[in-house]
């Protein structure tokens, strides 16, 4: 019996508290680190230390009193955390976490072990930009290299007019360009590799964003077979060469002429990875428990085809609010526990699943597009 320590009590975290609640032969408790007093995961029952996810005191402190150590946000301090691996285990290793936490580091890694990404350039200044533009051509992506997310870190630049604007908008920040991608299509793997080396992939799935923030994730994906196995040969990749144990969510692009190339890693739990809450034998969030505490990993089988839908806050009202009725059979609506609403706030998803597995994906779009119409706030 092992007491979970948590960095990060969001939705993620609430939900790996809710897979963890149901492994009592293996975990007795979780601790959850989170600077928002009554997180998500506090509500389902973590116990919560309320301070920074960078706190050195309060990480250490979490640390002494967990038997296993994890997290589900990526912008955690991985120097504690390399302090902290002498007092708890920790997975994903504070080592992979502080490659893939730098998006330039990540990306010359996965380079270095010949696994296909977009193409990318460091940057050290504005003139740097001004030249190595050129190699890219327009339009090209500056990003900043971390703390970014939801595609806040990432600038567009169209023109030459843009670089200036562009450079100033990270002000201070470490940055890397990158070429633009034309893709025909996001995807991503959720992938696991557990304390004993065992790799276990789900089968990819079709993302769609709105403003850079994922809406709507499709499984399986409507891929040919050649793409969907490229994108699992991509993944399994990856697990074998990043160490650690624990479940990844690998986004990738499709490019027009169907190469599949990795966008970006997630060394945690993944937003694109809720389906698998209804649509697979095993959830993602169950997956990485049993990867970081060495059990034999789940079975990845996608037995009903599913569509998630993320339920974020809209831009025409903040506070509190309550949502409108769209309830059916076959949709499994979660709530966050978030109060208030802010336009582009993740508060919740639904699942909406193909349980009897006759109406496949297009028939589920169709549904889907019927209840998004029902979908109301109502301030409360
Ligand atoms: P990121 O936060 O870097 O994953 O980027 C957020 C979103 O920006 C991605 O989901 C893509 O839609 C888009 N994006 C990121 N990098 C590129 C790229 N090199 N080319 C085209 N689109 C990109």
């Amino acid at each position: 019996m092992k007491v979970l320590g948590l960095i990060g009590g969001g939705q993620l975290g609430m939900m790996i508290t809710e897979a963890a609640k149901k492994m009592p032969e293996q975990i007795s408790g979780v601790i959850v680190l989170d600077p928002t007093p009554n997180c998500p995961a506090s509500k389902v029952g973590a116990k919560q230390i309320t301070a920074d996810f960078k706190d050195e005191k309060a990480i250490l402190e979490l640390a002494d009193q967990v038997d296993i150590l994890t997290y589900e946000i990526e912008s955690g301090n991985s120097d504690v955390l390399k302090q902290a691996e002498s007092k708890t285990e920790i997975n994903p290793s504070p080592e992979t976490l502080r490659i893939i936490q730098d998006k330039f580091l990540q990306k010359s890694f996965l380079a270095e072990n010949n696994i296909p990404v977009t193409e990318f350039l460091e940057i050290k200044s504005l003139e740097d930009i001004k030249e190595k533009i050129n190699q890219f051509g327009y339009p090209a992506l500056l990003k900043a290299r971390r703390d970014a997310y939801d595609g806040r870190g990432n600038y567009r630049i169209k023109s030459p007019e843009d670089i200036q604007l562009a450079y100033n908008n990270f002000a201070g920040k470490s940055l890397m360009l990158e070429k633009f991608v034309d893709f025909k299509m996001e995807v991503s793997v959720i992938a696991a590799r557990n304390t004993k080396g065992e790799i276990a992939t789900y089968p990819v799935v079709e993302n769609i964003h709105e403003n850079n923030i994922l809406k709507i994730t499709i499984a399986p994906a409507r891929v040919s077979e050649d793409i969907a196995k490229q994108a699992e040969k991509i993944a399994h990749q990856t697990m074998q060469v990043l160490h650690g144990a624990g479940v990844f969510g690998i986004e990738m692009f499709v490019t027009r002429n169907d190469q599949v190339i990795i966008n970006e890693i997630a060394p945690r739990v993944h937003n694109s990875g809720h389906h698998t809450l209804q649509s697979s034998k095993t959830s993602q969030f169950e997956q990485h428990l049993r990867a970081i505490l060495g059990l034999r990993l789940g079975d990845t089988t996608l037995v009903h085809p599913t569509i998630m839908y993320n339920i974020l806050g809209t831009g025409e009202f903040s506070g509190k609010y309550r949502i409108s009725d769209f309830s059916q059979d076959n949709l499994y609506l979660k709530m966050y526990g978030k109060d208030e609403s802010k336009p582009q706030r993740k508060l919740g998803h639904f699942n909406l699943v193909d349980q009897n597995n006759t109406l496949g994906v297009q028939g589920l779009l169709e549904s889907l597009e019927t209840i998004t119409k029902k979908i109301k706030f109502i301030q409360a």
